[in-house]
C-alpha cells in the first residue's frame, strides 16, 4: 500500500529541480568557500547566488541574509544573539511559539533576563492588550511567529512590530511555516529579524536563514573562522545552501498555484470534517492555506494517527515537530481548548502534489475509523 503524505508542515520532499541544482556541489565541486583557488571561488559564487535567491523571495537585501543550519538555529540565534548585546530586560514570546523560540528565551533567565509569554485568544491570535500591558516593563525583544505550525493561524506581525518599536524593543518573527504558503515580505513585516528554513519548502535539510536588519547588533552563537560576516562561523554547507536558494526561487514562482490548490483541498476536507462533527481549531483566524487542525471528542489523537497510518495516510497529532510526547498541544491549551479535546488533536498539512481524490478517500477512511474506534471504546466501557 502506498501511503499518502499529509504532513508537509513537518517536512517536505526535496524537489527534483532543487536536487539538480545541488548535485554538482555534492559530487564535483569540492571547494571550501573561504579558499582563494578557483574551486573556492566557485563555491563562494554559488553561496552568493543563493543569498540573492533567498533575499528576493522575502523582499530583503542579500546582505541581510545570514545562512544557518536550520530554523531552530536561526530562532536561537535571534533570541539569544539580539538580547545578549542589550542591557538585561524582558523577552516576550507568544504562548504559541515553537519551542525553538520559547526555550532559548527561558534559557536566558539563568543569565538574568526575564522570559514572559504573551497570551493568545481562542483563535490563536496574539492578545494585543496583553502585549501592550507586558510592554510596560523594559523589553529587549518581542518574538511572534508569522504562521503557527499547528493551527496555521497568521499573526498581525506589522501591528505587533509597531507596538514593539514604540516601546524600543526589537521585533523578531519566525516565518518558517509561512514561506512558500503566503507572501512573506521582510520589509513590509516591520520586523528587525526573521527566521526561515529550507526543508519546509522542498529544499534540503541542513539550511536555514536569519534575515536581519543590519543595524541590529547581534552576538554570534558560534565562534570560529568568521564566516557569514563573523556572525555564524563554520564551513558553509554549500550543497544545502544552493538547494535552499533554488527552493526559495521555486516556492515563490509556485506560490499562487500552491495557495489556490491547497486551499481548495482544505475547503473540501473541512466541509467533510464538519459533517463528522469535528472541532476545527483556529478556523475563525486567517490561516495559511494548507493546514487544518481538528479533533473529535473522546478519540485520542495518537490513536487516530496510528489508525490512519495503518490505512495509508500520514498525518500528525498535536505538535508533531517538537517531540514524541503525549502531552496535549501547548498551542491548544493557550487557546483555552479543553484538555481532553486537545488530546484528540490531529493535523493535516497539504503539499502541492496532494489531490482531491486523496482527500475524498481520506474522509471515507476517517469516517469508518471513527466508527471502529468508538465501537472499541464502547466495548471497553
Ligand atoms: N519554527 C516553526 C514554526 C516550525 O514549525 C519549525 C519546525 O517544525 C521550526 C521553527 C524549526 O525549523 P527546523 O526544523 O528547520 O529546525
Amino acid at each position: 500500500m502506498t501511503s499518502v503524505f499529509f504532513d508537509h508542515n513537518s517536512t517536505t520532499a526535496l524537489k527534483t529541480e532543487v536536487l539538480e541544482a545541488m548535485l554538482p556541489f555534492m559530487v564535483n565541486q569540492q571547494g571550501n568557500a573561504s579558499s582563494r583557488h578557483s574551486f573556492g571561488r566557485a563555491a563562494r559564487t554559488a553561496i552568493e547566488h543563493a543569498r540573492e535567491q533567498v533575499a528576493t523571495a522575502v523582499n530583503a537585501q542579500p546582505s541581510q541574509v545570514l545562512f544557518t543550519a536550520s530554523g531552530t538555529e536561526s530562532n536561537n540565534f535571534a533570541v539569544q544573539g539580539i538580547c545578549s548585546n542589550l542591557e538585561k530586560g524582558q523577552i516576550l514570546t507568544s504562548a504559541v511559539e515553537h519551542p525553538c523560540v520559547s526555550r532559548p528565551a527561558l534559557a536566558m533567565q539563568v543569565r538574568g533576563w526575564q522570559a514572559r509569554s504573551i497570551n493568545v485568544d481562542a483563535n490563536c491570535n496574539v492578545d494585543m492588550n496583553d502585549l501592550q500591558a507586558l510592554l510596560a516593563m523594559p523589553t529587549n525583544l518581542v518574538s511572534v511567529m508569522l504562521a503557527n505550525n499547528e493551527t496555521g493561524a497568521i499573526q498581525k506581525i506589522p501591528a505587533i512590530g509597531e507596538l514593539a518599536r514604540q516601546h524600543k524593543a526589537y521585533m523578531h518573527t519566525d516565518a518558517v511555516q509561512a514561506l512558500g504558503k503566503i507572501n512573506v515580505d521582510f520589509a513590509a513585516l516591520n520586523v528587525h529579524a526573521m527566521t526561515i528554513s529550507s526543508h519546509k519548502i522542498g529544499g534540503p535539510l541542513g539550511a536555514g536563514a536569519l534575515v536581519l536588519d543590519k543595524r541590529v547588533d547581534i552576538q554570534p552563537l558560534l565562534y570560529g573562522g568568521g564566516q557569514e560576516r563573523g556572525l555564524r562561523s563554520g564551513t558553509e554547507n554549500i550543497p544545502a545552501i544552493v538547494g535552499f536558494g533554488a527552493a526559495c526561487e521555486l516556492a515563490i514562482k509556485n506560490l499562487a498555484t500552491f495557495a489556490h490548490h491547497t486551499l481548495h483541498l482544505r475547503e473540501v476536507l473541512e466541509a467533510g470534517l464538519a459533517k463528522l462533527n469535528a472541532t476545527i481549531f483556529g478556523s475563525e483566524s486567517k490561516r495559511i492555506p494548507n493546514t487544518s487542525f481538528f479533533a473529535f471528542p473522546n478519540i485520542e489523537g495518537e490513536t487516530l494517527v496510528t489508525a490512519l497510518d495503518k490505512k495509508g495516510f500520514a498525518v500528525a497529532s498535536g505538535s508533531a515537530c517538537s517531540s514524541d510526547s503525549s502531552e496535549p498541544s501547548h498551542v491548544l491549551l493557550a487557546m483555552g481548548v479543553d484538555e481532553d479535546l486537545a488530546r484528540g488533536a490531529v493535523r493535516v498539512s497539504f503539499g502541492a502534489n496532494n489531490t482531491m481524490e486523496q482527500v475524498q478517500h481520506f474522509l471515507a477512511v476517517l469516517e469508518s475509523e471513527l466508527v471502529r474506534l468508538r465501537n472499541l471504546t464502547a466495548i471497553a466501557a
